[in-house]
């Protein structure tokens, strides 16, 4: 199965980023000076050109979460290809908000499908359940080829964009995937997952998750390694050399801070919004923003209505905006980017109900009168491939290394197994 390496070469000077941004600032300043003879363009026209040389990407999509507990992943009866708003079992599901008509219809251009499986499988068939969930995401890519294209690089989303389709990418939402194990972290890789998130809502062996942070998991989930072991921060170095992103959503912290301090690579938050905002452990704080910025890494906002707001009212898109504007003015326009957690949560904000609402939310930020057309690139999927090929370059730079070689099961389980499905759902967030 070694079948796919890393597709970097030579010219991925972020050719694609700043190849656009540089063509896009060249016709933006264009489009301004006809604009100004003909009348001012509209957002939404400002916003069809943006999608035009920046098609949308989202880092954090859970569509494979559905497929296994809907659907025990048998795509037999799975029509992705049309509007699951109408088709069964889909049409009662409140966690389900995309399918390819209205993936086209936001003028997607890459996603990343989340390979998650619940914490509840920790120490017992994780691995199996991580392999399931690749393998199905990988069968939905085959069925549908004609608008799915399997990714592993930047090379590859550049390639499926020109050709019309939606880059496909694979992340693994959870370190308890790879059960401790570096040699499970490179078959993971070798199979095509580009992040593992450190940590879901458990702690792992080598990792602290954001619940260690709440009144509620004090006694079943205490610190236990003041963010990552030592096993830990090795797991961050083998990634760096391998190529994966080290996602930090879900972490807590101390381990987002102990990640940030020994990667060499940027990292990403795949799904997490501003916790000035709003006051949820799931967020980024702003100290850890400004880490963000000076390593070049990414926050891609996270759209989850209890995350949004905390007061218990359901988000709008207005919320939203507040989020991205907060994380703009502490870490800046080029480490933003979109991990809605589409398909994993059950209420999105109001007039950001599914996938096919995302340009309306690049209006809401256009309106604003803080974003040009080349920031909105950024943010629309300009960001996360910059992240991408600067962690090809870093692994590149890393590849005569050799494989880290630490002995199998030396960290053992501190928490015996406890996860804190009795608190809360896990399947969620
Ligand atoms: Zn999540």
């Amino acid at each position: 199965m070694f079948l796919k390496k890393l597709c970097i070469e030579p010219d991925t000077e972020m050719k694609y980023n700043y190849g656009h941004t540089g063509v896009a600032l060249v016709l933006t300043l264009l489009s301004v000076s006809s604009s100004n003879a003909e009348g001012k363009k509209t957002a939404k026209e400002v916003v069809a050109e943006v999608l035009r040389r920046q098609p949308l990407i989202d880092a954090h999509n859970d569509v494979a979460m559905n497929l296994r507990e809907h659907f025990s992943n048998d795509l037999t009866n799975v029509k992705f290809d049309e509007d699951l708003r109408k088709q069964p079992i889909w049409k009662d599901l409140n966690t389900s908000h995309t399918d390819l008509p209205r993936l086209r219809s936001a003028k997607f251009g890459a996603v990343f499908f989340s390979a998650f499986v619940e914490c509840r499988t920790q120490y017992r068939d994780a691995v199996e359940q991580t392999l399931e969930q690749i393998d199905v995401v990988k069968r939905l890519i085959k069925k549908y080829d004609k608008d799915l294209s399997f990714s592993t690089c930047v090379k590859d989303a550049q390639e499926a964009m020109s050709k019309g389709k939606i880059a496909t990418f694979i992340g693994v939402e959870g370190g308890h995937s790879i059960q401790s194990n570096l040699g499970i972290l490179r078959i993971l890789y070798e199979l095509g997952a580009r992040y593992l998130t450190l940590t879901h809502n458990c702690n792992n062996p080598w990792a602290d998750s954001n619940w260690v942070e709440t009144k509620e998991a004090k006694d079943l989930l205490p610190v236990e390694h003041n963010g990552l072991s030592n096993f830990g921060l090795e797991i961050v170095d083998e990634m760096n050399r391998l190529g994966m992103m080290v996602d930090l959503s879900h972490t807590s912290v101390l381990t987002m801070k102990a990640a940030l301090a020994r990667t060499k690579a940027p990292v990403i938050f795949s799904h997490s919004g501003a916790k000035k905002i709003a006051d949820h452990q799931r967020n980024v704080p702003d100290d850890v923003l400004e880490l963000v910025k000076k390593t070049n890494s990414v926050v891609m906002m996270n759209f989850f209505s209890g995350f949004v707001r905390t007061d218990g009212q359901r988000a709008t898109i207005k919320d939203v905006v507040d989020h991205i504007e907060h994380i703009r003015s502490v870490a800046g326009p080029d480490h933003l980017g979109f991990g809605g957690d589409f398909d994993g949560v059950d209420l999105m904000p109001v007039g950001l109900e599914d996938v096919s609402k995302y340009p309306d939310l690049l209006e809401a930020l256009y309106n604003t009168g803080h974003w040009t057309a080349s920031d909105l690139e950024k943010i629309s999927g300009g960001n996360i491939l910059r992240v991408l090929g600067d962690v090809e370059k870093v692994s590149k730079e890393l590849q005569g290394k050799e494989a880290f070689q630490t002995p199998l099961k030396t960290e053992g389980a501190k928490t015996g197994g406890v996860n804190i499905t009795g608190l809360i759902t896990d399947k969620f967030f």
